[in-house]
């Protein structure tokens, strides 16, 4: 029985975030002097028949002996997970003997960074790529463009970042009081930057390297002011003739609109080799559309009675586009709304209702639902921490999250990611503060059996992880200044309270 209950604990023993599936441990520590690639062995093969194939790429068996490593893999992605096992381990401190067998629940494990609001830059990516693959998470999602700016350079449609890259206002709401106000580059007020087609190309050679996929997003039709302020014909057309300059939203009746992003899309496909394109399609106002003449026409060519018909009209254009070209959209949740053909992947914000009606609908789905992985939120007291978003959305709750809602087909989950929009957050270090340890809990729910989670031996695990990145040079939020609300993960003084439990903030 106590060997038993010490087997069940072991995976928990290990330093490693995320745990992995099985350890086994043997006596003392080991010094590596030497690692040892070799072909899967039966033990392997065995561990791992039932597995989708996904899961058998990324999956090793790193056998820890007093002098060497012996790792065993199907594929060079799954030797690499095996090697940053080992290297933290190693900077953890310790690299106990005994073998590990490991293997992914999730293929995709990710965050997402908001380019537009703030933008971060070649060298901020590299290094959270680094942090990234330490930790097995292998989808960065770039939210490349939004009303605060374009960030990606086009040949065919140059105004974008020449118009609308640079901006008066660091922070997103300066911007917004200075009356959304664009500059050139060279303006001595000028925040801002986009990435050149040989940078993005040198990211997406940095983030293979390591197994990360970048996936872009082309935000439409709506979060598009600066598309519309840089191509005036992609917005809508008043009757007296003028323009909605600045507008939120593109025109989905104007053929400019889609000339515009199917050119941008197919230079984005040149650059990015991964599958998956996401398109946006969130909170589009729809405001102007029916006042529109262009609007107005293809509505009544479509036979449509209400404006929402012509956000799944675009939203439908631009996935056939897309799918033409052997690609998969992504979008958020909305578009499940207007009619999208099931290839489209939904990703699911508005807490996980989108992401259980796609599901049913047999949609592939990636969950990063605002309810638990909007890593923009507050991570402890507001009395405490820099202006953000929404509720308390602390380590304990992130890691508290499960993707797959009772009822859904968990083969049709892709995974999980947290988002980082930069409302709030204008430089690059404080994104990397909200970034981690947060991000500590998307890689171990993405990676790790549900049934190895336990949120104080991670706490543990995470308070270690965290010295070693700061020990690392980045700027994390610090758990040990963490208040006993965000700790027990409640969200409110009121529910801490009503369980019983005293001083939140954890100063008597
Ligand atoms: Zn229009």
């Amino acid at each position: 029985m106590t060997k038993l209950i010490l087997t069940l604990l072991m995976p928990l023993m290990l330093g490693l975030i995320p745990t992995p599936v099985d350890f086994q441990p043997a006596k003392g520590n080991s010094t590596v002097n030497r690692v040892v690639v070799r072909k899967p062995s039966r033990a392997l093969r065995k561990a791992t028949a039932d597995l989708p194939d996904f899961s058998r790429k990324e999956a090793y068996r790193l056998r820890i002996r007093p002098r060497r490593a012996v790792i065993e893999a199907y594929t060079p992605e799954g030797v690499f997970r095996a090697r940053k096992s080992l290297e933290q381990l190693q900077a953890l401190g310790e690299v106990p003997c005994g073998v590990i067998t490991d293997y992914p629940r999730f293929r995709h494990r990710g965050l997402m960074i908001d380019e537009s609001r703030s933008f971060k830059g070649v060298d901020f990516l590299k290094k959270q790529m680094d942090a990234m693959a330490l930790l097995k998470l292998n989808i960065l999602h770039l939210h490349l463009d939004d009303s605060a700016g374009w960030r990606i350079e086009s040949d065919a449609y140059p105004y974008l970042t020449e118009k609308t890259a640079w901006r008066v206002g660091q922070l997103y709401w300066d911007w917004e009081k200075n009356g959304y106000r664009f500059v050139s580059k060279d303006d001595p007020e000028a925040y801002g930057g986009c990435y050149s087609k040989e940078e993005l190309r040198e990211l997406v050679a940095y983030a293979a390297e390591r197994y990360i996929n970048i996936i872009p997003e082309i935000e439409m039709p709506g979060h598009s002011m600066e598309v519309t302020k840089a191509y005036p014909e992609v917005s809508c057309l008043l009757e007296d003739g003028t323009r909605v300059v600045g507008s939120w939203d593109v025109c989905p009746g104007s053929e400019e609109t889609y000339k515009l992003f199917e050119a941008v899309i197919s230079e984005v496909m040149e650059i990015f080799p991964y599958p998956y394109i996401h398109i946006g399609g969130d909170e589009a106002w729809m405001n102007m559309w029916s006042k529109c003449v262009n609007c107005r026409k293809r509505m009544e060519e479509e036979g449509y009675t209400d404006v929402h018909q012509l956000q799944g009209y675009l939203i439908r254009r631009i996935e056939a586009f897309v799918r033409s070209h052997g690609r998969q959209v992504i979008g958020w949740d909305e578009i499940l709304e207007t009619g999208v053909p099931q290839s489209a992947v939904i990703q699911s914000w508005r807490g996980v209702s989108g992401g259980i009606a796609a599901n049913a609908a047999g949609h592939q789905v990636v969950m990063s639902p605002n309810s638990h992985v909007y890593i923009d939120y507050y991570q402890d007291l507001i009395r405490k921490e820099p202006p953000a978003f929404g509720e308390l959305t602390s380590l304990r709750h992130v890691y508290s999250y499960e993707p797959v809602a009772p009822g859904m087909d968990e083969s049709l989950v892709l995974g999980l990611q947290a988002n980082l929009w930069c409302e709030w957050i204008p430089t690059c270090e404080h994104a990397e503060y909200m970034l981690w340890p947060r991000g500590f809990a998307i890689a171990e729910t993405g990676w790790s059996p549900a049934a190895l989670k336990e949120p104080e031996a991670f706490r543990t695990r995470a308070l270690a992880m965290q010295d070693l990145f700061r020990s690392m040079g980045y700027n994390t939020f610090d758990l040990r200044t963490e208040s006993n609300l965000a700790r027990s993960g409640y969200r409110t003084f009121e529910s801490y309270e009503a369980a019983g439990l005293k001083n939140p903030t954890g100063i008597e």
